[in-house]
């Protein structure tokens, strides 16, 4: 397996906004969130995209995403939580929440900006758990 941005963010060797971890699975924010709040989960066994983990695996992931919903959807106060698997830009397997309050604000583009790092890690200071 290639080494990619998210098994260095596993690996410690280069930093992100974390929201939660356990054995198997990290979550932390996306560095260009299409929402505030914008949490990626990954696992930390490598493999190019969700389809191809293991099924003990994918279950962990699956059910930290749950988790991870559950917690935005009630420290951020918005009625959804969505979840989007894309998978074109990073080649570790990766799940995107993206806490929303209209269709719009949902299909909205990412800013594409410089990341801003005191909003993120202002917003992984209240999110994670
Ligand atoms: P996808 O592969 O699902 O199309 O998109 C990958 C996502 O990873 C994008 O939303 C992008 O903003 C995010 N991303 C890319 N590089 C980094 C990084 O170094 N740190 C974090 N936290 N997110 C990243």
């Amino acid at each position: 397996m290639s080494e990619t941005i998210f098994s260095k963010i596993i690996a410690g060797e280069i930093p992100c906004h974390k929201v939660y971890e356990d054995d198997t699975t990290l979550a932390f924010l996306d560095i260009n969130p299409v929402q505030p709040g914008h949490t990626l989960v990954i696992p930390k066994t490598a493999a190019a995209s969700v389809w191809d983990l293991d099924p003990t695996v994918y279950s962990a992931l699956m059910g930290t995403t749950q988790k991870v919903a559950q917690r935005l959807r009630s420290v951020l106060a918005v009625p959804f939580v969505g979840e989007k698997i894309v998978g074109v830009d990073v080649a570790h397997a990766h799940v995107h929440l993206i806490p929303f309050s209209t269709v719009a604000d949902y299909d909205a583009r990412p800013a594409n900006d410089e990341p801003d790092h005191a909003s993120l890690s202002a917003m992984a200071n209240k999110l994670a758990f």
